[in-house]
């Protein structure tokens, strides 16, 4: 690519040092490559979905990791499907290389940042509000009138990453009034619930104000006022701030769960979990429903705090169907009735905190030598079904492979009055 344009003269209408684009163009064509691997891993996932014929999958297989997936329909359709694709974003961001830079602290103790500008030789001076120096291949965006520094760390370099994990094994449930509950009954990341629903106001409102004043620049521009529409349209209806305080509020929501998860990574040596990436839907079928879009991505962001807190301290991730786990009495099983945040079985008696008794049900999970990750939704609650209907007939447990379990679930009674 880089050849090409050099030979054909694109580059000269880029406009920059000859530098700057080429490292530019090594970034996005990087960027492409990590976005091709990544839809390759959902599609893996997809094939073993699809056919569980051997000589099929491996053929699957060997046409995706040779790149060949086009020229079959399954496979072309898939990875249009997960191959992100389509947006540039780089209008407003260079990469600068890691020799072409350097960092200086000034007399007041500020730290600057000086890289290529358009002039040989002529540097730009960037003051940064952080105190510690950038380092590696950076890049710079210009976004709102300021500039924003981008570069990798190592995970394992982290503070956290030094830290041991615990020794036992913890059940954990997400929830959004907490980030996590724990099967403890530890709660962490209070104050997720606050954040979420302060957001979903604010931009309620603020969505609210924005569509009276689109209203008042379409009513102005249909009269013939067009400079007040631009007016409106330019002062009140820009995204700039708009963007700074959703990425601000994105930063706090992030910290709140992350540090939440680091808490019950603290006493876990085995963390069960609902794999939470599974269900995680597409921003597009959200639609404008701000309250389900916030929970949606805080799903997505626990998700991906478990595994990355999880990884870096050493700590191993269990992921357990998670079906009925917030509805069954971990006790006794029977499905209880939920009001609120409390679940009351009315065969114990007992009224459980709900999220506490959920997270304790996900950890039983992780043991359960019936219910396996992939188990469908109906098939565990015949199991759970099952379990009680015996229990309640105190019968032993003579076999319980899935086959007994669902022929006893479809005869409970006859099986059981037989056994008397
Ligand atoms: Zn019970």
């Amino acid at each position: 690519m880089r050849d090409r344009w050099l030979a054909d003269g694109t580059h000269t209408r880029f406009g920059v040092l000859a530098n700057a684009w080429k490292e530019t163009v090594r970034d996005a064509m990087a960027d492409i490559a990590a976005n091709l691997a990544s839809a390759k891993v959902e599609v893996r996932r997809a094939i073993t979905r699809r056919t569980t014929d051997p000589v099929e999958r491996k053929r699957m297989f060997t046409a995706l990791k040779a790149d060949r997936w086009a020229v079959d329909p399954f496979l072309a359709r898939q990875m249009r499907t997960h191959w992100k694709r389509g947006r540039n974003r780089t209008h407003d961001q260079i990469v600068v290389r890691a020799d072409k830079y350097n960092t200086v602290v000034d007399r007041r103790g500020r730290l600057w940042l000086a890289v290529p500008g358009l002039e040989r030789r002529q540097m730009v001076r960037i003051p940064l509000s952080s105190t510690v120096a950038p380092t590696g291949t950076l890049r710079l965006m210009l976004r709102g009138g300021r500039v924003e520094v981008h570069y990798q760390i190592d995970a394992s370099q982290m503070r956290s990453s030094q830290r041991p994990c615990g020794d036992r094994t913890v059940g954990v449930d997400k929830g959004y009034t907490e980030a996590v509950t724990d099967s403890d009954g530890g709660r962490h990341g209070t104050r997720l619930g606050q954040l979420l629903s302060s957001e979903s106001d604010q931009l309620k409102e603020r969505n609210r104000r924005r569509a009276k004043l689109r209203s008042i620049a379409n009513t102005a521009a249909r009269r013939g006022d067009h400079a007040k529409a631009h007016r409106i349209r330019a002062n009140n209806l820009g995204t700039v701030k708009r963007e700074r305080q959703a990425a601000r509020h994105r930063a706090r929501v992030r910290t709140e769960i992350f540090t939440a998860v680091h808490r019950a990574v603290d006493k876990a040596a085995t963390v069960v979990a609902e794999d939470l990436t599974k269900s995680f839907a597409g921003r597009t079928t959200l639609g404008r429903n701000v309250n389900r879009r916030l929970a949606a991505w805080t799903k997505g962001v626990t998700a991906e705090a478990l595994t990355n807190v999880s990884e870096r301290r050493g700590s191993v991730l269990v992921h357990v169907n998670a079906a009925y786990t917030s509805q069954a009495c971990h006790r006794c099983g029977r499905l209880g009735r939920r009001s609120g945040d409390r679940l009351h079985c009315t065969s114990c008696g007992v009224v459980w905190q709900a999220d506490v008794n959920a997270a304790i049900n996900i950890l039983q999970r992780a043991g359960d030598p019936d219910i396996a990750l992939h188990t469908p939704h109906h098939a565990v609650r015949q199991i759970l079904q099952d379990r009680t209907d015996r229990h309640r007939t105190r019968l032993p447990v003579q076999d319980s492979s899935p086959a007994t379990a669902e022929r006893r679930a479809n005869h409970p009674n006859r099986s059981a009055m037989s056994n008397n």
